[in-house]
């Protein structure tokens, strides 16, 4: 073992798990993807991502010629999806995590100073520090993201807390959670959960999100009577909406 497997050492425990570059044609369309022949899959699966593209992943019992009639035989889908990620990478931010580069939070950008040290982020200033054992871009995004988190809990509780109680509306609790495709949601209940990635917003699209939420508790609908109780709490809803579907894809560390 040379010095330099060391560093992959978790690939070493997978067996035998390799990636190459392929090409499709679907009627006059190349549609380039990343196979992968996995030790570790199942199923195979067809994943399209904005950072990746399109991808193929067969367990090591299937032969790599297995892959093109897989993706034949969900072309439409792939293709769709494809173009709606490519939509997606043009409003996506290109950012390397690392000593110097802008993060965005609340509509103010905080520079990052970063330094090898035991995990820590903190803020001063327009600066903020973050230490971390490794300062790669993984493990600067996984501390920078428990960062993002914890702001989002406290920010977002306190505009909650605020709003409900000017407008006597009754919320049970508050929780932040890591989502994919929402940016909250409300319970019957009363509790309300929003998107760490809100932080990465400005102000105003934070609030307009706590206001449709907390509308939510009188109407548990998108009815036109839902949008008029948005409308009461934010007269600029419509602005906020449109600007969400704009720029919401692009809220990514
Ligand atoms: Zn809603």
């Amino acid at each position: 073992m040379t010095s330099a497997d060391s560093s992959d050492g978790n690939n070493l425990h997978q067996g035998r798990s390799a990636t190459f570059e392929s090409e499709i044609t679907f009627g006059s369309r190349r549609v380039k993807y990343a196979l992968r022949v996995s030790a570790r899959a199942r199923h195979p699966r067809i994943e399209v991502t904005v950072r990746d593209g399109v991808r193929v992943i067969l367990p090591a019992r299937m032969a790599a010629a297995e892959a093109e009639p897989l993706l034949r035989a969900r072309a439409a889908w792939v293709l769709r999806t494809l173009d709606r990620a490519e939509r997606w990478a043009r409003v996506m931010p290109v950012r390397r995590l690392a000593h110097g580069a802008e993060v965005p939070f609340l509509g103010t950008n905080l520079r990052l100073d970063v330094a090898r040290g035991p995990t820590r982020v903190g803020r001063l200033g327009d600066s903020l520090m973050v230490t971390v054992p490794t300062p790669v871009d993984r493990s600067i995004r996984r501390a920078l993201v428990g960062w993002y988190r914890r702001e989002a809990e406290w920010e977002l509780e306190r505009r909650v807390r605020d709003l409900s109680s000017r407008h006597g509306l009754a919320v049970r609790s508050v929780v932040v959670r890591d989502q994919k495709t929402r940016w909250g949601s409300c319970s019957t209940s009363g509790r309300l959960s929003f998107n760490w990635r809100l932080m990465l917003a400005p102000p105003e699209i934070v609030d307009y999100l706590v206001c449709h939420e907390l509308a939510h508790l009188w109407e548990p609908n998108h009815s036109p009577r839902f949008w008029a109780r948005v409308g009461g709490l934010c007269p600029a809803w419509r602005e906020r909406e449109k600007w969400l579907r704009k720029h919401g894809a692009g809220l990514v560390l």
